[in-house]
């Protein structure tokens, strides 16, 4: 079975899944195996569950007459399919990575173009080798734009993911510490994350660049096929305000107040804004749009509980993020206590940079200063440390945290949105 052979099935489908639980009707489902199972042993009952087409790995289980077709690899077929029907699509698509903010970016740009246009775009955060081909393949007639996010940890996946998208635009969010361990420290991300930009320039597409950032300027600086942010004299110009804690854009007359707090995501709002106003939208209807746009998958959200007010950023946590989130969070009024997790997969660099965010928080002079995870408790000496989310949970039910303001923030890994409903 190639590629060519199989679109027409594909054309049929609802929709594309690897999951043998997400199964419905017409689907197509990708068998990848796991490391005890065969995945292939699960073609017939997807089948029977109403799937369209089962691709495996495994030539025994091949039976075309079921429409359970066998391919030397699901997940390069799954890519070469991608491919295929994302040269039969004339939409603009859009490319995003960078360090931090990928998502929210991707969701407010989103929300914004949605206005105007039938746009689709990276579920949640599937944004890998795999995610990224079944964004494209969940791109329908329908749709007249695409957001893809494209995440990476190592050099060359950035390459691949374009290879694969082809976007028309692409922005990097920023380069920051953020995996540092597979990257090979701050100048391998940042050439890691130029990947995006070689594919644009080779492919003559277009950059969005914010001109406040030092690295973006250099590395677009001869490139004619921009759209600018952050100067005054850029192509667009936003200024930043708050209100209670959230952050706003303003352009030229007109503001729009988010619901997301941090000064960092003032970047992102002008990201959005400015592929807006790009793609013809006026300011009032990017205005409604970030205005509406909730966050809720724990970055930067702000919650109100009793008469406490908490930030919860635990999805991920890497040195850039937890040093903006701290620097933003010292702005709260009232007191505050900052509970802070481990920031993984740094590498050689995880003493030092526990060590230096430790400095900064004591520097910023929170009333109280928590940290959770193994990597801080071996720096810090001077405050309460513990050593996991279920050591602070168990402190928790005998102590309770006076402060008006708590920060969480935390690495993915240490799971410390466990910690929320003891507060
Ligand atoms: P992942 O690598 O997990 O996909 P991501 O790049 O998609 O992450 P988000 O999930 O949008 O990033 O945001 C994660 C956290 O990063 C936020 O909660 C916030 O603390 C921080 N963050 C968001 N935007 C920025 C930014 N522009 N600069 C620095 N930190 C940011
Ligand atoms: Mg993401």
């Amino acid at each position: 079975m190639n590629t060519e052979q199989f679109y027409p099935i594909f054309l049929k489908a609802e929709k594309v899944t690897i999951d043998s639980r997400k199964i419905d009707k017409n689907d197509i489902f990708f068998a990848f195996s796991g490391d005890n199972f065969d995945a292939a042993t699960l073609a017939e009952k997807a089948i029977n569950q109403g799937a369209l087409a089962v691709i495996i790995e495994n030539k025994e289980f091949e039976n075309i007459e079921k429409n359970i077709f066998y391919v030397s690899s699901t997940l390069k077929f799954l890519q070469e399919l991608s491919v295929h029907h994302r040269n039969q699509l004339n939409i603009p698509i859009i490319g995003l990575t960078g360090s931090n903010g990928k998502t929210t970016t991707k969701e407010l740009i989103h929300a914004v173009l949605s206005k105007k246009y039938n746009v689709q775009y990276t579920f949640g955060n599937l944004n890998n080798h795999i995610g990224v081909p079944l964004t494209l393949l969940s791109i329908k007639p329908e749709h007249e734009m695409a957001v893809i996010e494209m995440g990476a940890n190592h050099q060359k996946e950035i390459e691949l993911l374009c290879s694969i998208a082809r976007p028309n635009f692409g922005y990097i969010t920023n380069f920051g510490k953020a995996h540092l361990e597979g990257f090979g420290g701050f100048e391998g991300v940042i050439k890691g994350k130029s990947e995006l930009y070689n594919y644009l320039i080779n492919a003559s597409q277009t950059i969005l660049v914010n001109e406040n950032d030092l690295i973006q300027l250099e590395k677009t600086q001869d490139y004619q096929s921009k759209i600018t942010f952050g100067k005054v004299n850029s192509d667009y110009y936003f200024e930043a305000f708050s209100e209670n804690n959230f952050v706003g854009v303003q352009y030229q007359n007109q503001k729009a107040l988010s619901k997301l707090t941090g000064e960092y995501n003032f970047t992102n709002l002008c990201a959005a804004a400015s592929f807006g106003l790009h793609f013809g939208l006026n300011f009032d209807e990017i205005q409604s749009a970030l205005e509406s746009y909730t966050p809720t998958n724990m970055r930067s959200q702000v919650v109100k509980k009793g008469t406490i007010t908490l930030v919860l950023d635990t999805y991920n946590a890497n040195p850039s993020s937890m040093s903006a989130s701290l620097h933003n969070f010292i702005t709260f009024e009232g007191s505050k206590t900052i509970v802070i997790g481990d920031m993984l997969e740094l590498g050689d660099e995880s003493k030092k940079e526990h060590q230096d965010i430790l400095r900064l928080a004591q520097n910023l002079g929170f009333n109280e200063i928590i940290t959770v995870g193994k990597q801080f408790k071996n720096v810090n000496k001077n405050s309460a440390a513990f050593e996991s989310t279920d050591e602070f949970i168990q402190y928790l039910k005998d102590n309770k945290i006076q402060s008006e303001n708590i920060l969480l923030k935390a690495s993915r890994g240490i799971s410390l949105e466990k910690a929320i409903d003891f507060i």
